[in-house]
């Protein structure tokens, strides 16, 4: 294929060897990518100080056939972003979102998932109070993005819409609502109670409408968000970048 060019988002860099960095790019033409910056440690590189995780550029790239990791020839930056490295909560939600799309991403072009990551760091940064609200949402439109929404509606054993004042409960395994009467006669072991007041903010989250307001019940969202990756998405451990922002909201 030779030299390309796409813009690209870093999601994250690791050291190699004295001088280089490796980076983990989310491409808009070409997917999930892995990439050498040589000589990027140097202290007067090129590549000076572009390389940083949430940065937004145009990647131009060696690509080989067979091989997974590509020759970087240049970045050409776009934004950076720094600002998320100001706050940590906006940080550790930046790095909630990469490191998701960081392990659910293939290599498949998606460009919709490209834009729309950027899209929500954007938001990240520039997000004026609720920023917890933002990030529960953000991280919520990448899941459904990538193909893991939950069934809010209606519940999953009896196909019956709970009222808007029912207690309800939301099946981790099962990803999706089941009323009390179900529950009563299904073995599943995962549950939660959803309060009305939780399952209507749960439904402004996946919904994307939550914009700003400040939720109720955002401790519990923040659990069963937390819940949900692991379940669904992390082989039923937490991600690493979730407990950084849970340490972090405390
Ligand atoms: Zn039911």
């Amino acid at each position: 294929m030779g030299l390309v060019s796409t813009p690209a988002t870093v999601l994250k860099t690791y050291e190699y060897s004295e001088t280089s960095k490796i980076l983990r790019l989310l491409t808009r033409d070409h997917g999930l990518c892995s990439a050498i910056a040589k000589g990027a440690r140097r202290p007067r590189s090129r590549f000076g100080g572009l390389l940083e995780p949430f940065s937004d550029g145009v990647a131009t790239f060696y690509v080989k056939e067979g091989r997974e990791l590509h020759t970087l020839s240049g970045f050409e930056l776009r934004r950076e972003r720094q600002a998320l490295g100001r706050e940590l909560v906006r940080y550790a939600g930046a790095g909630l979102l990469t490191e998701i799309a960081l392990r659910f991403a293939s290599s498949e072009p998606d460009r919709e998932l490209f834009e729309q990551l950027g899209r929500s760091l954007d938001r990240l940064v520039a997000q004026n109070g609720a920023v917890e609200t933002a990030v529960l949402e953000e991280t919520w439109r990448l899941i459904v993005r990538l193909g893991f929404a939950p069934a809010l509606d209606p519940c999953s054993g009896c196909g019956r819409s709970p009222a808007p004042d029912e207690t309800t409960h939301f099946d981790l395994v099962g990803g999706g609502i089941i009323c009390d009467g179900c529950r009563r006669e299904s073995a599943a072991l995962s549950l939660k109670a959803l309060a009305p007041r939780a399952r209507t903010e749960l439904a402004l989250l996946v919904a994307g409408a939550a914009d700003a307001t400040v939720l109720e019940t955002i401790r519990f969202q923040r659990n069963l968000l937390r819940d949900f990756i692991a379940y669904h998405l992390a082989d039923h451990r937490p991600l690493n970048s979730f407990h950084f922002l849970e340490q972090r909201l405390g």
